[in-house]
């Protein structure tokens, strides 16, 4: 098969996917063309998957179609934009169509449910590297960036945390029981918070997606804002799942685990009670923003260590 007959037949029919306006031309010419409305800023990003380092060798194709978006689009989901389209750069070993149809049937899934349509790409012969640029579109000056966080803020999560973190476990188990299933669909199928970041636009202080656990991710806000956070520890939400599977260990998983791609924010307290019930109630505040670097956590027994992260209450 060669690279035009491949594209034809597994990913030209996204290109169809979800229709938008704004995408003026896909794939097929030499680029792409999005029309931004005025009033509105174009937000982009790009990821790339290596496999081996960012997923399992062998990992199932349509699981990877699915996560390989939903990474990508929940840059969008953190800045609080809503998404309009994305090009693939698929580097591939081999034509194997059953590959190709397992990861174009998981990336098709993951572009209507996400709405974001595929513009364009390009696609090489190499070591098994998926690369996806999303665009999205936000009213200008209302993108959620990481550097406005202000004493007094609340910390809040959008979820439950540690679930695909404590996945990892069960990925090699041929029959995982009804617990492990609902953990491994959280690493399988991660959700991006892309509604809620979209109506947290002009409102939250600061926005991040949690890719590489609360604690190192949350750090960044803090460090791009030059303040410092105490968390509640008790206040972190958890699955029934988690608890029950990992014990001891579910906060850890919490604080420290990646891959759940919940949205870690900050938000003044009058805006926060301001805000539509139906937000608000998917926020769940665990913190506070305070003047000092560093992060603390209140709540946890004395001498607490997680086993992933060792930056508490640093003061550079
Ligand atoms: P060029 O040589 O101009 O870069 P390509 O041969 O790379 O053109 O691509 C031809 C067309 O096919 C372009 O419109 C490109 O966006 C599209 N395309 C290539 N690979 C993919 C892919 N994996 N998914 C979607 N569109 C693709
Ligand atoms: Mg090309």
């Amino acid at each position: 098969m060669g690279e035009f007959e491949l594209i034809r037949q597994y990913f030209q029919p996204l290109a169809s996917n979800a229709r938008n306006d704004q995408l003026v031309l896909g794939p097929g010419d030499d680029c792409a063309i999005q029309r931004v409305p005025p009033g509105r800023d174009l937000v982009f990003s790009v990821d790339t998957l290596v496999e081996g380092v960012h997923f399992p060798p062998h990992y199932a194709p349509s699981h990877l179609g699915w996560r390989a978006l939903a990474v990508a689009v929940s840059d969008l989901a953190a800045m609080g934009a809503e998404p309009v389209c994305f090009t693939l750069a698929l580097s591939l070993p081999e034509a194997d169509s059953d590959w190709l149809a397992g990861f174009a049937e998981g990336l098709s899934r993951a572009s209507q449910a996400f709405g974001i349509t595929l513009a364009g790409g390009d696609t090489t012969r190499g070591p098994l590297t998926i690369t996806i640029q999303v665009h999205g579109t936000v009213k200008a000056g209302q993108a959620l960036l990481r550097s406005g966080a202000r004493e007094g803020d609340r910390v809040c999560v959008t979820g439950p945390l540690g679930n695909a973190g404590a996945a990892l476990d069960y990925l090699e188990d041929p029959e995982p029981g009804a617990r492990q299933r609902a953990l491994l669909a959280s690493y399988h199928s991660p959700q991006p918070q892309l509604k809620l970041g979209a109506s947290l636009a002009g409102k939250a202080s600061a926005a991040i997606d949690i890719s590489d656990g609360l604690l190192a991710d949350l750090q960044h806000i803090l460090d791009a804002s030059g303040v410092g956070a105490e968390l509640d520890v008790a206040s972190i939400p958890m699955s029934e799942e988690l608890r029950q599977l990992q014990g001891v260990r579910a906060l850890d998983l919490a604080l420290t685990a990646g891959d759940d791609y919940q949205l870690c924010l900050t938000i003044a307290p009058e805006t926060l009670a301001a805000l539509p019930a139906p937000v608000r109630e998917q926020l769940t505040v665990i913190g506070r923003i305070v003047p000092e670097p560093g992060l603390t956590l209140a709540g946890a027994s004395a001498g607490y260590q997680t086993q992933g992260y060792d930056h508490f209450g640093r003061s550079d």
